[in-house]
């Protein structure tokens, strides 16, 4: 028997209750739908998403901010693909491009540096958002830019970590979640332990692995044990993919750079110590500064269910916009616009709910 079927197996031979389990990222909640592994679990077994893709944690506001100053002069905002389509409470980075601003596509912090270097007149601004794991890079181009002396570079921070966001939502006891299936990326810089210490305190499992079918279904076996054996502890299988050193490192530099702070998220409110902000020895790199920047809540899209979806509340068929209103040719939410969306994962595969939805049979 091969190894994605005797998973399975035991999975059928362990879930004898309904257990409910959340995918807290958004590339596994991908990984799950394009693989059809959704399909495949015992009926008991019930997963819904979590909130692990950055960019629809984004509240409508801080996209509002972001456009307030890419439509300034002489400002080139660097951003990625995903965030220039997500709309604010009126407009998104991709509709003030098309009015005249400035906005260049990249890929990673440091080609906002190498554009600031080649505009010298301009001043690039990088909004930064992502989670834990993409802090160390955004820090790493911040004190680059200090050493380099690159001074028309800045970065509105707008990073987000999961460990305050996934506790505040253990608390709501209508979620009912028995366990975390989180991904590698998480142990960049705020490793297994904190992922442990919400297992303990939740009475929740918990479970760190990787994005191939066989990694997501032993993270499911191995969940579904240690809800029948009460033994939550969470399994930092990922010590392979960052050594400690590598780790310490990347916390070191992130701690020169950023210190945390309670931080707005899309539907979920003001949540503590949940965000980074730029440290003032560094206020010449931090746009907010620069350009006295307020974040508010914004105005979300009224159709939009995004903030249930992020938080596991329900999930996309459940939304009336979905397939109809809603694709991702026309999308409406952030969660249809990313890559990483649950929306759009489950509309690009999940070929049941669009079938049903738009009519058509997959050939
Ligand atoms: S289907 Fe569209 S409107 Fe509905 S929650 Fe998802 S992104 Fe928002």
């Amino acid at each position: 028997m091969n190894r994605k079927k005797a998973l399975l197996t035991e999975l059928y031979d362990i879930v004898d209750r309904p257990i409910r389990l959340m995918v807290v990222c958004g590339t596994q909640n991908r990984a799950i739908l394009q693989y059809r592994i959704r399909e495949q679990l015992p009926a008991y077994l019930d997963l819904v998403a979590g909130p692990g893709c950055s960019v629809c944690v984004m509240p409508a506001g801080h996209i509002d901010a972001f456009i307030k100053v890419a439509v300034q002069r002489d400002v080139i905002t660097a951003a990625c693909d995903d965030l220039i389509k997500v709309p604010g409470s009126r407009e998104s980075l991709e509709s003030v491009m098309h009015d005249g601003a400035c906005v260049e596509m990249i890929i990673s912090p440091m080609d906002a540096l190498d554009i600031a270097q080649r505009e010298p007149d301009k001043i690039v601004v990088y909004p930064a958002v992502g989670f834990e794991a993409t802090a160390p890079g955004v820090a790493e181009t911040i004190l680059e830019a200090a050493s380099r002396g690159i001074e028309n570079f800045c970065v509105i921070p707008a990073i987000r970590l999961l460990p305050p966001t996934i506790d505040l939502l253990m608390h709501d006891p209508d979620l009912n979640i028995r366990g975390l299936l989180c991904s590698d990326h998480i142990n960049t810089i705020s490793d297994a332990h904190a992922y442990a210490s919400l297992a303990i305190k939740h009475n929740i499992s918990c479970y760190i692995g990787g994005f191939e079918p066989e990694d997501i279904l032993e993270g499911l076996v191995y969940l579904v044990r240690q809800i029948r054996t009460g033994e939550f502890i969470s399994d930092d299988t990922s010590a392979f993919v960052y050594s400690s050193a590598e780790k310490q490192e990347a916390r070191k530099i992130v701690s020169q750079v950023f210190f945390a702070v309670d931080t707005l998220w899309r539907g979920l409110g003001n949540i503590e110590q949940s965000g980074f902000v730029i440290r003032d020895e560094l206020s010449l790199y931090d746009a907010t500064k620069r350009f006295n920047i307020r974040f508010s809540e914004g105005q979300e899209q009224c159709l939009c269910q995004c903030s249930d979806i992020i938080s596991g509340r329900s999930l996309p068929p459940d939304c009336p916009a979905f397939g109809m209103a809603c694709t991702p040719q026309s999308p409406i939410g952030p969660c249809m616009i990313s890559d990483e969306g649950i929306c759009s994962s489950y509309f690009k595969y999940n070929l049941d709910s669009r079938s049903y939805l738009l009519g058509y049979t997959a050939s």
